[in-house]
């Protein structure tokens, strides 16, 4: 049988491998999932696919997994980056969740003239990436990069790299997403939208199309995931 409970964890896996558990990982699944000797966890590390293990020792502070058949091969997101403003702190951790879920492969949270925050807590926006793979049945976690501004991002980007700009004052218009494969962006702005500069400087680039999210303004984190489910639609895997 197939075990409900997934783990993400940082260790190779394969036939008869045991797993070693943080502290952490210990604690949820003992403590908080009761999870005994024998019972049944299903692993993924990002690299090796899904795999069936069992308990083998269980402890307070620790234990192991012994990995048995794998279960799901690795699979990896289409080559979709996320970059948006972090906003307040629930919807922040709301869009990575989302991002996750959706599929993407990279989330680039970027400072922008009007982003409310100059800080994020990287760690903890990793650990929802985490969190969200593991129980939407992914494979794969997305890194959550360190915040940076959107003016080094831009000067130091890989052109190939297509951008899809959600620029609010777009509402309404029929500016759509260009059904070109390849590498993409999706670049969602801060509650207070884009800077009139900002604005200006990503209409010049040639990589970056703008593009309207429809005649309502829509909060930022309705725009992620209205964006993200667009470009999955039309350039990604869910056709
Ligand atoms: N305060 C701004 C709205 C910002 S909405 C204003 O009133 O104009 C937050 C972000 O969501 C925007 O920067 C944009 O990236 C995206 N967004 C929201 N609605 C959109 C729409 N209809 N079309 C394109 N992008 C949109």
């Amino acid at each position: 049988m197939s075990a409900k409970i997934r783990l993400f964890v940082d260790h190779p896996l394969g036939v008869a491998q045991p797993v070693p558990l943080t502290r952490e990982q210990a604690h949820y699944l003992f403590g908080v999932m009761r999870v005994s000797v024998g019972s049944n966890v299903a692993l993924f590390n990002g690299a090796d696919g899904e795999w069936q293990a069992h308990v083998a020792e269980a402890g307070k502070r620790g234990g192991v997994l012994v990995c048995e058949q794998p279960s799901k091969p690795q699979s990896l997101p289409p080559d979709l980056w996320l970059l948006f403003a972090p906003i307040k702190k629930a919807r922040t951790d709301f869009i990575v969740e989302k991002a996750v879920e959706m599929g993407v492969r990279r989330i680039l949270p970027v400072q922008t003239a009007f982003t409310n925050s100059d800080r994020i807590r990287q760690d903890r926006l990793q650990a929802h990436a985490v969190e969200a793979a593991e129980q939407c049945g992914a494979t794969f976690v997305p890194e959550v990069a360190a915040l940076t501004k959107l003016d080094q991002v831009l000067k130091t980007w890989d052109t190939s790299r297509y951008i899809a700009f959600c620029d609010e004052t777009l509402a309404g218009d029929a500016e759509r997403l260009p059904s070109k494969s390849g590498p993409w962006a999706i670049l969602i702005g801060p509650e207070g939208g884009f800077s009139p500069d900002e604005r200006d400087r990503l209409h010049h680039l040639d990589h970056a199309h703008p593009i309207s999210l429809g005649p309502r303004i829509l909060r930022a984190d309705t725009a992620a995931v209205a964006a993200l489910t667009l470009w999955q639609m039309a350039l990604g895997d869910w056709a």
